[in-house]
Order: C-alpha cells, then sequence, then structure tokens
C-alpha cells in the first residue's frame, strides 16, 4: 500500500490543529504531544510531496521558524524552544518544536542525577518520547481508540489551546 502522507492530506483534525499559516509553511500542534506546546512546522505542498532539503523548498524559513518560535515563547513561557527534523518515518520536509519551561528541565535533571547538569537535550527530546508514547499507548488501551479516535481527541482537547496560539500568531511581533 502506498504510503499517504499526511501533510499532503492536511486531515480536518491537523487543520483544526493549526495555529500558523503562511505561503510557505503551516504550524500545527502535535496529537498526540510528547510535551505540552510540541508543535510541528511543515512545508506545505504544491503538486507534490516536498521531500528534499533544497532551497527551494525551504524557502521562507527562517520567518516561519522565527514566527512560530515566537508564538510559543509568548503562550508557553518556556526557557528554551528546542527543534529537531529527523523525517524517517515520514520524510515530507517539517520540524518538531517544543517549547521546554525551566521547571520541565529541573525535574529531568533531578530525575536523571549525576552528569546531568547542562546540555543533553537530545536526550531529553529522546526521554519526553519515550514517556509520552507508553503513555499515550495506555491511554489508547484504556480508551478502546484506534490512531484516528486519538488524534480527533486531541484536536478537541488542543483546540483552546489552538485558538490562543492563533491569536497570538495574528499579532504581529
Ligand atoms: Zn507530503
Amino acid at each position: 500500500m502506498e504510503h499517504v502522507c499526511h501533510f499532503c492530506v492536511r486531515r480536518p483534525d491537523m487543520r483544526q490543529r493549526t495555529f500558523y499559516e503562511d505561503e510557505h509553511w503551516f504550524a500545527c500542534l502535535a496529537a498526540p504531544p510528547n510535551l505540552r506546546g510540541h508543535a510541528i512546522l511543515a512545508a506545505k505542498s504544491f503538486g507534490e510531496c516536498p521531500r528534499t532539503l533544497t532551497a527551494g523548498i525551504l524557502g521562507g524559513i527562517h520567518t516561519a521558524l522565527a514566527e512560530v518560535a515566537r508564538v510559543l515563547t509568548v503562550h508557553y513561557r518556556p526557557k528554551h524552544v528546542l527543534f529537531a527534523s529527523l523525517r524517517v518515518k515520514d520524510p515530507h520536509i517539517h520540524l518538531h518544536m517544543f517549547p521546554v519551561t525551566n521547571e520541565q528541565e529541573e525535574e529531568w535533571r533531578k530525575r536523571k542525577g549525576a552528569g546531568y547538569d547542562s546540555g543533553r537535550f537530545l536526550e531529553f527530546l529522546g526521554d519526553q518520547e519515550r514517556d509520552s508514547t507508553s503513555a499515550h499507548r495506555f491511554e489508547r488501551e484504556r480508551n478502546g481508540w484506534t490512531d484516528e479516535h486519538e488524534r480527533l481527541a486531541y484536536a478537541d482537547a488542543l483546540s483552546s489551546e489552538v485558538a490562543a496560539l492563533t491569536k497570538i500568531a495574528k499579532t504581529k511581533g
């Protein structure tokens, strides 16, 4: 079966989670999120799925990335805005963005213990992903949800956050 690119299709629940959009890029909250405020900034597709890191496809990313980082900063008051792009499962050009608060960082460093007093944020993201994957698996089993049920439930649960982010995005920084 051919892989359906959900960033190209942009199903209604993804549109519902979208809080930023310009000519070339859009940003939505992830469903389910790995941590509060986990956002995805994706290239828009014009006819075909944008999968190569060409200057054309990356056009305008500086504006979109700066703007989404501003929106996340205003809303979540993080200490850091981390971002990462791996694109192994979904080759469509996209970045994951994570506003990380001081409390989240401190709690994690305390849990990890010796040797974790600074840096190591790739591990931080890995730990968040692993913890959230198991928590969400448990939640799906408990509720009898399919992946689609889960996305729809998160689109509803995140609607007030999306509304607040959209409002900030419309107020130009
Ligand atoms: Zn695509």
